[in-house]
């Protein structure tokens, strides 16, 4: 019986691999540049991390993990995300005694038991950075602009910047009085899941998805017109931050990230070139987490970026990648002896760090020449018995179709004409 991968998971190619290699090498020198560096944790975590990181009342914790018991009967859980990790390693490697602000990214696969769609699997990648250890409201905005930075560099446009604030948990106390009061009267016309909410967490009804829902909050109270002084100073210091290098950004009320953790800044970089799923990036402050998670009290700030839906802009905006560079010369062989002087040439030229290549399915001449031409090698070099015998080859550039002689042994030469 055919085997097939797991619903929700997609294979990356040799022939697209590329690709992930271009975006990778893109956002690691642009981490490099902004002074992240890379930390890497591993795929499954103890349970509890998740629980308390990322909070008992969001969907990823209440319908989204992949959990399971080891055979040791603990409770681990692939990571869904990448923040509560990072936290883990900031604490446990004690990094909060050296000086701060610590900054960090990864990039790394996430696990996610949800129902596969366009810009939705159950296995994704996500590049993130975080920044522990101030509250300054500067750093939101250099966290956002490396975001930004990364689609800027890459190519992408017509990106909406939507920013906002959740508050902290002094102003929401007493903003969720009010919303409760506001979403009262409405409660049984509201789904299934914002009912449950209303309890453990009034503040992610606004966020719901369901178009019953959306209507009947079109009137509800923002937290954004009910923040604390200290709440507000923060994000006008935020909005300052941005229009001083010059990131434009819309302040939408209604962001609301899905994780419990959030304090403060709340945004979404959204694109409207990839349907509904158009969210690419989400992140926001979230001073309560470490503490949450059994360190020293220390603010953060972070975000999550979709390297599928990504990829998925790129490709609807027409937004070539680089390909892979192909092979430079294949080494095309008649009869034993010339196979054997083919193998050791090619070999001879990986050492120069050429890349060459040469038949191993004993084709005949004519299906090598035609092997050679699929796989775009630049070059072909032809040897049979008469090559050896003169120990003269001929080489040919595939691309403009000129031919020369050169000596077999003389690498160098060889090398010099390939480049012509
Ligand atoms: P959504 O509202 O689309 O479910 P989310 O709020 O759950 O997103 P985050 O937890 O903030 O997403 O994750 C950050 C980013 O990771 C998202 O903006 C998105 O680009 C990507 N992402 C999240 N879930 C998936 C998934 N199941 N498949 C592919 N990408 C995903
Ligand atoms: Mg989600």
């Amino acid at each position: 019986m055919k085997i097939q991968g797991p619903k929700g998971t997609k294979d990356v190619l040799p022939s697209q691999a590329y690709k992930w290699h271009y975006i990778e090498s893109k956002i690691r020198e642009l981490c490099s540049i902004n002074g992240y560096y890379e930390v890497r944790t591993p795929v499954f975590e103890h349970t509890e991390l998740f629980e308390r990181g990322v909070g008992e009342t969001t969907d990823i914790v209440q319908k989204e993990m992949y959990t399971f018991m080891d055979k040791g009967g603990r409770s681990i859980t692939l990571k869904p995300e990448g923040t509560a990790p990072a936290v883990r390693a900031f604490i446990e490697n004690n990094i909060f005694n050296e000086p701060q602000p610590t900054k960090m990214y990864y990039i790394t696969p996430c696990y996610r038991y949800e129902r596969p769609q366009a810009g939705r699997l159950r296995e994704f990648h996500q590049f993130g950075i975080e920044a522990f250890g101030t509250q300054d409201p500067y750093i939101d905005a250099e966290v956002i602009s490396v975001g930004m930075a990364l689609f800027k560099t890459l190519g992408i446009r017509n990106l909406e910047l939507r920013i906002n604030s959740v508050g902290c948990p002094k102003c929401r106390k007493e903003y969720n009085a009010k919303l409760k009061a506001f979403l009262h009267p409405e409660l049984l016309h509201l789904c299934k899941f914002c009912q449950d909410r209303f309890n453990t967490n009034p503040l992610r009804i606004l966020d719901c998805k369901e178009e019953k829902c959306k209507e009947r909050l079109a009137n509800a109270p923002y937290m954004l017109d009910n923040l604390c002084d200290d709440c507000k100073t923060h994000f006008e210091g935020l909005k300052k931050g941005l229009d001083i290098i010059g990131l434009d950004y819309i302040v939408d009320p209604k962001i609301v990230r899905g994780l419990d953790y959030y304090t403060k800044t709340a945004f979404e970089i959204v694109s409207n070139d990839i349907g509904s799923q158009g969210t690419v990036c989400g992140g926001g402050r979230y001073d309560g987490l470490i503490e949450v998670c059994g360190g020293p009290s220390t603010p953060g700030v972070g975000f999550g970026l979709g390297l599928e839906r990504l990829l998925l802009i790129m490709e609807s905006q027409g937004i070539s990648i680089p390909e892979q560079e192909k092979i430079q010369i294949f080494i095309a062989a008649m009869g034993e002896k010339a196979n054997d002087m083919a193998m050791k040439l090619m070999f001879m030229l990986r050492e120069a760090s050429i890349r060459a290549e040469k038949d191993y399915l004993s084709r005949s001449l004519k299906a090598q020449m035609k092997y050679a031409n699929k796989i775009k090698a630049k070059n072909v070099i032809v040897i049979g018995d008469e090559e050896i015998q003169k120990e003269i080859i001929r080489i040919k550039n595939m691309e403009n179709g000129q031919e020369v002689n050169v000596p077999l042994n003389n690498i160098d030469e060889i090398i010099k004409e390939m480049e012509r």
